[in-house]
């Protein structure tokens, strides 16, 4: 046996290095586990948001936004720019660095708090020790008081679409296309499907994006959905509704063959690369032996309660790997309350007040209930909508698509969800965010001073406008 930790924390992601460098932080002796290995055999910290997921798409997505204002964007301004062109190799580079500053910057933080680090495959055993397999194959079995599994998820594949070297890619494979392509297929019109087929509509790509459901983004407020499909559909993003692949072809080695059936009947398409994005699934593979007393539930995902407590007493687990949103804040979250629990801290996790994002542009953003669920549940609620059109600054900024609803409880008058579309929701989400944490009514909102001229005014209006006091536009007659 060798060195005994208060915590192990297996994985390295969002969920898992937050929760080792809290845990070190309240003066737990802490190691975390990573598999992931880079050509030197060195661990590779951040795990699927800081390597393949939210960092580098969120790169490209700046990258070729910027291409795409300058090319269609300033003309309006009086600005004239020239031939304007686009380096894909170089927009590629700048996205990989990016993400080794940030990983490297993982490993300074856990020297810093002094997190050790074991590279390796890390598998729960019983009584709450953990096997380390390195990439050499050693295996050594570490002891620990407490253990955070945080193993994250995998793309789910589909079989009519198995993965083909650099022309059928999954989303890392997607984040490493170094020519532009002509033709861009997408199966999955989820958050992905969305935000990549933007990288490349950009660029001037045709994007075909196959969605098997017959309703666009079924789980935003029907609103957002709404005023989204009409926006992708303006930036030529192809979005084909109750389309299921059937069967994918290969021709000559270049080019992909898509079958899919619709309402219509059978269909084909051919692209340069084909967009495998239709979920992604837990990542247990390994992780657990047999009497490790840790469950999995029907769908896979690692068993917890509502404070991320396994069935096997002082074994945690958090983020993709649990049920709830697979998003990089709900997992660090988790990964805080985890770490406070074990210091013998409260441990705060407001599973309500989860915000969502969807980083196309327009960005698509929201907390808390849709319209839809409240009619669900029957609950009576005021809903306030203001445009971004309304507002002096998105004017000034030729950003005016979208708006921002707010919705309240009709008794109470608490937000109970706040939904947005605009070129900049990804940061006034988090003002909506804050409010709910606070337990704000629309009535604090309409009582707040928000600053002149900027866009988080239509967060104002809109809280407002669900009483039907918004200033700058004709409010509907309330009943
Ligand atoms: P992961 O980040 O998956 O990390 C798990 C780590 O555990 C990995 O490093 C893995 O190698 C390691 N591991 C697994 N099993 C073992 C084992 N047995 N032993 C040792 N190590 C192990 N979320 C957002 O909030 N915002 C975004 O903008 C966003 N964009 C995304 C874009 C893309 C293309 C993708 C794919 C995802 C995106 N996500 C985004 C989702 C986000 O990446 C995940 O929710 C987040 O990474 C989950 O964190 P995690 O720590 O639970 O798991
Ligand atoms: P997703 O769940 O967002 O979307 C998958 C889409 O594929 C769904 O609309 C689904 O109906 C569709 N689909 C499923 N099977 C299909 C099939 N056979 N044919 C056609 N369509 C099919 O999943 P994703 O886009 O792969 O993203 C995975 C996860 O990563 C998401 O859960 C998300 O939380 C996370 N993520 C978050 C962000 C962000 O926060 N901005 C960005 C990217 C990914």
């Amino acid at each position: 046996m060798s060195d005994k930790f208060d915590v192990i924390v297996i994985g390295a992601g969002p969920g898992g290095y937050v929760a080792a460098i809290r845990a070190a932080q309240l003066g737990l002796k802490t190691a975390c586990v990573e598999k992931w290995v880079d050509n030197k055999g060195s661990a590779v910290l951040g795990g699927t948001c800081l390597n393949v997921g939210c960092i580098p798409s969120k790169a490209l997505l700046e990258t070729t936004y910027k291409y795409h204002e300058a090319k269609a964007g300033l003309n309006v301004h009086g600005i004239s720019t020239g031939d304007v062109t686009m380096n894909v190799e170089q927009m590629v580079a700048r996205k990989d660095k990016i993400v080794g500053n940030l990983t490297a910057g993982i490993g300074g933080l856990f020297k810093a708090n002094g997190v050790t680090v074991l590279q390796g495959m890390g598998k729960l055993l019983a009584g709450k020790q953990v096997e380390v397999t390195a990439a050499d194959g050693t295996a050594t079995v570490y002891a620990a008081d407490n253990v955070v599994l945080a193993s994250g998820s995998v793309p789910v594949n589909i079989p009519p679409a198995p993965l083909a070297d650099n022309l059928i890619l999954d989303n890392a494979g997607a984040l490493d296309i170094t020519e532009t392509p002509k033709r861009l297929g997408v199966i999955g019109a989820g958050v992905i499907g969305l935000e990549m087929g933007s990288v490349w509509a950009r660029l001037g790509t045709e994007v075909t994006v196959l969605e098997a459901m017959d309703e666009f983004l079924a789980a935003a407020d029907k609103d957002v959905a709404k005023e989204a499909a009409k926006l992708f559909k303006k930036q030529k993003l192809d979005i084909k509704l109750g389309a299921r692949c059937t069967g994918t072809e290969i021709i000559d080695g270049k080019e992909v063959l898509v079958k899919y059936t619709d309402s219509e009947g059978e269909k084909e398409l051919v692209v340069d690369k084909l967009i495998v994005a239709v979920g992604r699934k837990p990542q247990t593979n390994g992780l657990l032996a047999a009497d490790s007393g840790v469950k999995l539930d029907e769908r896979g995902f690692i068993f917890v309660d509502d404070h991320c407590r396994t069935e096997a007493p002082g074994v945690y687990a958090i983020g993709d790997s649990v049920r709830g949103p697979m998003l990089a804040h709900k997992a660090s979250e988790e990964g805080i309350m985890v770490a406070d629990m074990i210091a013998g801290k409260h441990g705060h996790m407001n599973y309500d007040v989860i915000p969502n994002i969807i980083y196309t542009h327009p960005e698509l953003a929201w907390v808390g209930k849709t319209e839809q669920e409240l009619k669900a549940e029957g609950v009576k609620y005021k809903a306030g909508k203001f445009p971004f059109a309304a507002t002096g600054r998105a004017m000034a900024a030729n950003d005016t698509d979208g708006f921002v609803k707010v919705l309240a409880d009709e008794e109470t008058d608490r937000i109970v969800g706040i939904h947005m579309v605009g070129g900049q929701a990804s940061e006034l989400i988090g003002q909506a965010v804050i409010a709910m944490e606070f337990c704000a009514s629309a009535e604090d909102l309409q009582m707040t001073i928000f600053a002149h001229p900027t866009v988080s005014e239509a967060l104002h209006e809109a809280a407002l406008a669900v009483d039907g006091h918004a200033i700058h536009m004709a409010n509907r007659k309330k009943r």
